[in-house]
């Protein structure tokens, strides 16, 4: 089955933009939706009920506003990136996310669930981790509001992601290691849900990307779309017109989604997604899931994936941590679909050298992650001399520091 035989696009897109999707059956066009046991019913449903009661009331925003100022720091800056421009040849702005507490666009996330799930009366958080640094933005905005966190990380990850663990320990967190299934992010996502359906009115479950049952996806969108919608108004101020293009790194597709949302009405405006080439177009090469994946269920959305001809999903490969995830957001399978948003990869070498670059022109040390956004923009500009593009810099390499030594510092004294 193609992509294009599922539904046809026409008027969907318009859909989205007049806010009409997802759906009531939490679809966004034929993706999305709530695959999961019977028993998770009622605590999505009851979910579902608070984030319409709560997420748009004046006294939630007001709330989230106050914390994303004062204690995220948000606005975050946007930079222009002379030097970098000057090399590639189109004119490159950065969306800082990387300058967000805790360094990187997930506590915008983390600490607008938390203010939900205090508004819903749950006494304890429960959250999954691959790389880690949702469990660190998840353990922080526990921390602030006072409430208990329990986060599941796969045991393979926990070795691999250890100064992590030790920053959700200190942050108060208790980490709970998971060595079933494949030991990794997927594991710990059944375990997460698992400890949720044991009591689904005492326990909030705080997911970490824009994936997931209805209504996560849009939860984690309505969230991080403060990115998007920040970055607009700073170009609008400081270039007086929209760029050329826009254009974030996608894992589950968060800061993607987060970054595309206030833009995907601006049809002149240009949008790129950027996934994990990894080593290269082989399954089980790369996390490149809209470039590679067919249709499936995955963590109960019907979205792509990157599956065997058995529909086995596959184990994925990136450079970056938080990129290696088989699946993606319903909403990125659907922008797709529409031909809103084209979706590229970069592979782990272009990433390395992206890196590089960022850090020798403008004195930013980026995430792997964010880095394969930044190779992307090196690709765009060469075939858009003189044309304007924001890339979201969706954090900071410090947390990097291990692969770097063995990758780009190996060999130099
Ligand atoms: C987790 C992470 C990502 C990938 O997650 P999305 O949900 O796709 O945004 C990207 N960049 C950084 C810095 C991350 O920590």
């Amino acid at each position: 089955m193609t992509l294009s035989s599922i539904t046809e696009p026409t008027d969907a897109l318009a859909d989205l933009v007049a806010g009409r999707l997802p759906d009531a059956r939490g679809r966004f066009g034929p993706f999305g939706g709530r695959y999961v046991p019977e028993t998770l019913i009622p605590a999505l449903e009851r979910l579902e009920d608070g984030v319409r009661q709560h997420l748009r009331s004046p006294s939630f925003q007001q709330e989230l506003a106050a914390e994303l100022k004062s204690w995220v720091g948000r606005p975050t800056a946007l930079t222009f990136a002379g030097r970098l421009s000057e090399r590639w040849g189109a004119r490159i702005w950065l969306k800082r996310e990387d300058l967000a507490h805790t360094g990187a666009h997930k506590i915008n996330n983390a600490i607008g669930q938390a203010l939900l799930a205090k508004r819903l009366g749950a006494g304890r958080i429960v959250a999954e981790t691959g790389a880690g640094q949702h469990g660190v933005a998840s353990a922080a905005a526990c921390a602030r509001l006072g409430l208990p966190c329990t986060v599941y990380m796969g045991s393979i990850d926990m070795r691999r992601q250890a100064p992590n663990v030790d920053r959700m320990r200190l942050l108060g967190a208790t980490v709970v290691a998971v060595s079933t299934g494949d030991a990794t992010l997927r594991a710990a996502i059944d375990e997460a849900l698992r400890d949720w359906v044991a009591d689904p009115l005492g326990t909030y479950y705080l997911l970490g990307s824009a994936v997931g049952p209805h209504p996560y996806p849009y939860l984690v969108r309505e969230l991080q779309a403060v990115i998007g919608r920040e970055a607009r108004a700073q170009f609008l101020e400081k270039a007086g017109a929209l760029p050329d293009a826009v254009i974030a790194c996608v894992g589950g597709g968060s800061n993607s989604i987060g970054m595309f949302h206030a833009f995907v009405p601006e049809r002149e405006v240009e949008i790129i997604g950027v996934e994990a080439g990894g080593r290269g177009e082989a399954l089980g090469d790369n996390a490149a899931t809209v470039s590679y994946g067919r249709p499936g269920v995955l963590h109960g959305t019907y979205s792509l994936l990157l599956q065997d001809a058995d529909g086995q999903v596959q184990e994925t490969h990136s450079v970056s941590a938080g990129l290696d995830y088989s699946g993606v957001g319903p909403e990125h399978a659907f922008l797709a679909h529409v031909g809103r948003v084209r979706y590229e990869s970069a592979g782990d070498e272009e990433a390395l050298a992206a890196v590089r670059a960022l850090c020798e022109a403008e004195g930013i040390l980026p995430a792997l992650e964010s880095a394969h956004a930044i190779a992307g923009a090196k690709r765009w500009a060469a075939s858009h001399p003189g044309g304007t593009i924001i890339v979201c810099l969706s954090g900071r390499g410090d947390k990097d520091m291990p692969t770097l030594q063995q990758t780009l510092l190996k060999g130099e004294k």
